[in-house]
């Protein structure tokens, strides 16, 4: 910002002096006096200017321009065609401080149609090519990313400066052209155009954005031998590059050579640098270490948490930032809503959306399918459909999202009619919409309306299957009981099928009880991934079922020899907003007693209607809980109990687990639920289930 060369006036003294004018009508008022004054409103306040402005009969080109350009740097900048109209209406001449000006308005509003004339009347009047009018209309060609004609004023200039260049170069990275960038920044060097600390920002920014860290490399000795001012700016671009790409070493170099200099941004480009790294507990140090934070600084931290799966961390700091008085911006909401939707924490998730309500903030697409995909993997898909259709603005984002939401439900059906709706709608699907048509296919056994949408996919939207939807199409064959179609399907892909491919085939064979195939899908399986314990658990209960009980030893033997570890069973409940987590086995609780009384009662309450546990072969299918004496403390039996316990009859209970439900637990849920007229929604590795009146919406195949 240009310093003012005129002492500013006090607002009461400014008006003073207007009022004087208006009531004294001086229209002719010295052209000398009202300069300063109006020199110094333009600066101060623009209203007043303007309107000091138009009681002058006959302004000279500089006032027009000084008007000019006052308005191309405020709020609205295309009010400064009114006083471009003025000029050729009253034949005031114009030169070649008119045209920048005027472009600078077209490049902020950005208008192309308004900065279209402008060029043809700066043609017309001789005024370009001039490098002025030249730079500030690839500015204006720039900003309404309409790089070719930028580049065309660009190779057409007779004399180019240093902000030519600069002005192309940024943009080339405005317009996310990042190796156009990088190249004219190469024929620069060969036409021996030194660059300055803004060039060296716009060509770093493409170098991160291109991660191209061979030239990044190179920036950093080109401003040592260059003697580029290295200003906090600049030391702020080379973090962010390193960061980008990959070379968290040098970040740490820079920023520590930047001891004197570091700002914010210097800290937080380092926070991502190592959020990006993966070393979530150093971006942590840092943040804490920090003399000063603004909203970025909270929403990198937050967004690292979230990205890391830590979803706990996410949650509690965005409380911190929320108690330090910082207001959250979009990015930070969206990473706590991930945050929530990973831990299944409805009550929080909830509160972030009274957040966006009371506080009106404008509900995007991207923070909409973020508090859809939250409703919907907390369990509540009414209220993701409410978010979805109070929605103004609808891309693929949220209809995929509601699309998969639905699917993950079982809601098959329905989810089919909202693709068709999107469709309607002229709205272009993308592969992961696609997952959960294929996957609402394949849970509702529609087979032939699968291989309609899979070959639709390529055939009408040009989406070249990738490995998951192959995944889905096993699966929907498999889950339908042809296993035959289902191996020929895997031997017709185009892409070698991976650890999904089998494993779904291998569930299949699980429901179906096909020991032949499993033993295949197996073999590739334990291939694939020997260090998987879920797998062999899997094909050890296939045998265990088949009775060959000679097969579930050489499996179980085999996996003690390997070593292989299993992960543990655990499920959770939130209730009031706080989250409860269980693991199998009876542990220290404080409502440990209650606990215990609730499942023996819940035991005797489910004999009187004939369930007895199931005792002989399932005792294996229980994946990684397989501690057979636990069967009755599996995690989500205890979470149920204290679901139970905790919330006012007749309330829905919601639970998560990290694992497959197995046999007993999901035949105890769908009990439970008749005897205590209760909806219990249970959310496994996969899937929701949806026990309602003594059954489960998945019925039964899982
Ligand atoms: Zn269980
Ligand atoms: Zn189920």
């Amino acid at each position: 910002m240009p310093k003012n060369p005129f002492p500013p006036l006090t607002h009461i003294h400014s008006k003073q002096i207007h009022a004087h004018l208006i009531k004294s009508n001086q229209t002719h008022y010295p052209s000398s006096s009202i300069t300063n004054l109006l020199l110094s409103y333009s600066f101060h306040n623009l209203p007043y200017a303007s309107k000091l402005f138009s009681l002058l009969q006959n302004p000279s080109t500089f006032l027009c321009n000084t008007i000019i350009r006052a308005h191309s740097n405020s709020s609205t900048p295309l009010l400064a065609f009114s006083t471009y109209k003025q000029m050729l209406h009253s034949s005031i001449p114009l030169n070649t401080y008119t045209f920048p000006f005027l472009l600078n308005a077209c490049a902020h509003a950005p208008s192309l149609t308004q900065g279209r004339c402008i060029h043809a009347q700066a043609f017309k009047l001789g005024l370009h090519p001039n490098v002025f009018v030249d730079n500030a209309l690839m500015q204006m060609y720039g900003r309404t990313c309409e790089l070719d004609f930028a580049r065309q004023v660009f190779d057409e200039m007779l004399e180019r400066d240093l902000v030519s260049w600069n002005t192309m170069i940024g943009g080339y990275v405005y317009g996310e052209n990042f190796d156009k960038a990088i190249r004219l920044f190469e024929r620069m060097r060969e036409e021996k155009v030194t660059g300055n600390e803004v060039t060296v920002v716009n060509v770093l920014s493409a170098c991160a954005r291109a991660k191209d860290l061979r030239m990044g490399r190179h920036m950093n000795e080109y401003i040592r031998a260059y003697d580029v001012e290295f200003n906090v700016i600049v030391g702020n671009a080379l973090i962010d590059m390193y960061a980008k790409c990959g070379s968290l070493e040098d970040a740490c170099a820079v920023f520590d050579g930047m001891l004197e200099k570091r700002d914010v941004f210097s800290w937080n480009s380092m926070v991502s640098a190592y959020v990006r790294h993966g070393s979530i507990e150093m971006a942590r140090v840092l943040f804490d270490e920090m003399p000063e934070r603004n909203v970025v600084s909270w929403t990198s931290m937050i967004a690292g948490y979230a990205q890391n799966k830590q979803p706990e961390a996410a949650i509690s700091l965005f409380k911190e930032m929320q108690l330090a008085g910082v207001k959250p911006d979009e990015v930070a909401m969206v990473s706590v809503l991930s945050a929530c939707a990973d831990l299944g924490a409805l009550d929080q998730g909830r509160s972030i959306h009274v957040h966006v309500s009371k506080n009106g903030i404008r509900v995007s697409s991207i923070l909409g399918a973020a508090l859809i995909d939250m409703y919907a993997k907390c369990g509540s898909v009414e209220e993701a459909f409410k978010v979805f259709h109070r929605l103004s603005e609808r891309d693929v984002n949220p209809w995929t999202t509601m699309i998969n939401g639905l699917a993950m439900h079982g809601h098959g059906e329905s989810c089919l009619g909202l693709f068709s709706s999107m469709e309607r709608s002229n709205t272009k699907p993308n592969q992961i919409t696609f997952v959960g048509v294929l996957s609402a296919c394949s849970h509702t056994g529609l087979v032939d309306e699968g291989f309609r949408h899979f070959c639709r996919m390529s055939e009408v939207y040009g989406i070249e299957p990738c490995i998951e939807h192959y995944g889905c199409m096993v699966d929907l064959l498999g889950r339908a009981g042809l296993l035959t179609e289902a191996q020929d399907f895997i031997e017709k892909m185009p892409i070698k099928p991976n650890a999904g491919i089998w494993g779904a085939l291998l569930g299949a064979c699980r429901i179906h009880g096909n020991v032949g195939v499993a033993e295949r899908a197996a073999r590739f399986l334990i291939e694939l991934e020997p260090h998987h314990g879920g797998r062999y658990v899997l094909i050890s209960n296939i045998y265990a079922a088949a009775n060959r009980w000679d097969e579930v030893t050489k499996v179980r033997k085999m996996m003690k020899d390997r070593g292989i570890e299993k992960a543990p069973g655990w499920s959770w409940i939130e209730i009031d907003g706080v989250v409860s987590q269980f693991i199998v086995g009876f542990q220290s609780h404080p409502q440990a007693e209650e606990i215990k009384s609730m499942l023996d009662e819940i035991g005797m309450r489910l004999k009187e209607v004939g369930y007895e546990p199931q005792t002989t072969h399932t005792l294996f299918d229980i994946e990684e809980e397989e501690k057979e004496h636990a069967l009755y403390y599996h995690s989500e039996k205890l979470a149920i109990a204290f679901g139970l316990i905790n919330t006012k009859p007749k309330m829905p209970i919601r639970i998560m687990k990290n694992l497959r439900v197995c046999g007993d637990c999901h035949t105890v849920t769908k009990l439970i639920s008749k005897v205590y007229d209760r909806v219990l929604i249970v959310r496994d590795r996969n899937r929701f289930h949806h026990f309602v009146n003594g059954s489960c919406s998945c019925k039964d195949y899982w």
